[in-house]
């Protein structure tokens, strides 16, 4: 399909999820997540009484509630606490409103208040309990005791800079166990020195507020690619970063490089998503694709697919500009390729090669401890200009950069300035 074709098709698509939004009678009043160190409550309230249905999904666990006739208007989301990992909304295009949230797989979910999972109702209510011994990822907010009520409700817009939800960001150490990736002529193998380097990086990541990282893997171990995206987005990321370390035959070829996907290598994968049920059952944003009409289907998958490379230009591009800190850059733009690891359709996708271990001069650096921290930090300092730039919906960095709004305003306005507020 051509461009435009497709320009089109997405256009009336989207025409056609706004206009039976537009006719939607109910709309959800207020969506809270409260967190207490073993307990966290999800309650969903809704304007008028209407159909609803919830399930539950695995890899990655989560509950799918699906609201009838339903809209989110202005309702902004919370920000994800306690043993509910991310949440997502996402209008159908039958009219319903369906709320993904990712569960702690080791949570007990326990529906409060209704018994069955088909009702009708103007008000919904579900309770998450931790088994013992499980810790509960990113559980922050501590509320009221346990079993006090009515729940407190938390507004997001005048909740504290702290209160902002982590950017997730999955690091991934390229190769591992029997797949060494390349090996240099001293000797060094690609999988050694590449994890080193990812789990400085998620070091400094979780040293960093508002930002937690997860590693693929983090140890000498062999993991599909579809594996490593799998982690990714069992975890919720926002971002994914494949770490490597390139090599050629030329011995003289150096430098850093970075890759996102390129459109051809997307779209081999989207007949794979659409043909796979499991992965294509929700894309991020709630979007449920088990219910469309396959061509929909695929335009979906599309628009989400040319959104994530977007997005990874943008990222890559901060990455690769503070790596030419460090080392020398290989080419000095963004590449794109078909590399398995980064056709995830929904996560932001990049692949690092940090040097090339075929070069003597480049293994020698990557077999310098302080050489690999410097790399790590660069790494770290693009994806974090990329998360200040572009702040996701309810993050930490998107409630800071508004507090930093407010406070231009707070510092322009001269009687602020006469009472001495600055
Ligand atoms: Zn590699």
């Amino acid at each position: 399909m051509t461009g435009r074709l497709w320009s089109w098709v997405v256009s009336a698509l989207l025409l056609a999820i706004t206009s039976v939004s537009a006719q939607a009678a109910t709309e959800l009043r207020s969506l809270r997540i409260e967190s207490q160190p073993d307990t966290t409550q999800i309650r969903i309230d809704l304007s008028a009484s209407t159909p609803t249905r919830w399930f539950v999904l695995d890899q990655p666990r989560r509950l799918v509630v699906d609201l009838s006739n339903t809209v989110k208007s202005k309702q902004v989301l919370p920000p994800a606490s306690g043993a509910v990992r991310a949440l997502r909304a996402g209008p159908q295009a039958n009219g319903d409103l369906r709320l993904v949230f990712e569960i702690d797989p080791a949570a007990q979910l326990q529906p409060v208040g209704t018994d069955g999972s088909s009702n009708r109702t103007a008000a919904l209510a579900f309770s998450l309990t931790s088994s013992p011994g499980t810790s509960v990822a990113g559980a922050s907010t501590v509320v009221a005791p346990v079993g006090r009520a009515p729940l407190k409700e938390v507004k997001a817009a005048h909740a504290p800079p702290t209160s902002g939800r982590e950017v997730i960001v999955a690091i991934d150490a390229g190769h591992g166990g029997q797949d060494p990736g390349a090996i240099g002529r001293a000797g060094t193998y690609e999988k050694d020195v590449v994890l080193d380097i990812s789990k400085r990086l998620a070091a400094r990541i979780n040293q960093e507020p508002g930002m937690r990282a997860v590693l693929t893997r983090d140890g000498d171990y062999f993991l599909k690619h579809r594996e490593r995206i799998r982690r990714a987005r069992a975890a919720g990321a926002q971002l994914f970063v494949s770490v490597h370390a390139d090599a050629v035959r030329d011995p003289s070829v150096s430098g850093s490089s970075v890759y996102v996907l390129s459109e051809k290598g997307a779209s081999d994968e989207q007949s794979r998503w659409l043909a796979d049920r499991e992965n294509a059952a929700d894309l991020a944003g709630g979007i449920s694709l088990d219910d469309k009409d396959p061509v929909i289907a695929s335009v979906l998958v599309d628009l989400a697919q040319s959104a994530q490379i977007g997005q990874s230009v943008v990222a890559a591009e901060r990455v690769l500009r503070s790596l030419r800190r460090v080392n020398e850059v290989r080419k000095p733009q963004v590449q794109q390729a078909g590399f398995l690891v980064l056709k995830s359709p929904d996560i932001p996708s990049m692949l690092v090669e940090t040097a090339f271990i075929s070069s003597p001069s480049d293994e020698r650096l990557l077999n310098i401890e302080s050489k690999r921290a410097e790399l790590a930090d660069a790494i770290f300092d693009g994806v974090r200009q990329f998360f200040l730039d572009h702040p996701p919906e309810g993050s930490r960095f998107a409630l800071e950069r508004e507090r930093d709004r407010a406070r231009t305003v707070v510092a322009t306005a001269p009687e602020a300035a006469a009472a001495g507020k600055l």
